[in-house]
């Protein structure tokens, strides 16, 4: 997500969040994998979109008839070997499941590109104060 106009740019994937907004899927089409990650059953999932609604941060969403969220490439990240700048890490270790209570009022507000704009706002303008901290 780009926020050009104030020099933020970062992506949004799912954060394995604590709260697990979107897996109340009615139709018990979303799982949770033994990494952690959201998995989607294609044949039981009606793209009914209650989950894409659910993520408060728009990092899981339906497109062409498919739910698309980060599963982790079943534990070998594609987008870390893709990545030519080595900016991207797969931590194992850490707070892997931080909460995402203080986005909660997105959930039904928007549409998840909007969700994802608000995420990397609040988000960014965070670790800028840090750095700036850091640095006077
Ligand atoms: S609600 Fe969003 S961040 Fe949380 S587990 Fe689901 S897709 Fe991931
Ligand atoms: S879109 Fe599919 S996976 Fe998401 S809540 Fe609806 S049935 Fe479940």
């Amino acid at each position: 997500m780009n926020l050009y106009e104030m020099g933020i740019d970062g992506p949004v994937v799912c954060t394995q969040c604590k709260e697990r907004y979107c897996t109340r899927c009615p139709e018990d089409a979303l799982s949770i994998g033994s990494l952690g990650q959201v998995i989607v059953s294609p044949t039981l999932c009606t793209i009914c979109g209650i989950c894409e609604k659910a993520c408060p941060i728009g990092a899981i969403e339906t497109f062409n008839e498919i739910v698309y969220v980060c599963d982790l490439c079943g534990g070998r990240p594609k987008c870390i070997e893709a990545c030519t700048e080595g900016a991207i890490t797969y931590d194992t270790k850490g707070n892997k499941h931080p909460s995402l209570a203080k986005f909660k009022n997105e959930k039904n507000k928007k549409n998840p590109s909007q969700k994802r704009y608000t995420y990397i706002k609040k988000q960014g303008l965070e670790l800028r104060k840090k750095w700036r901290k850091g640095h006077a």
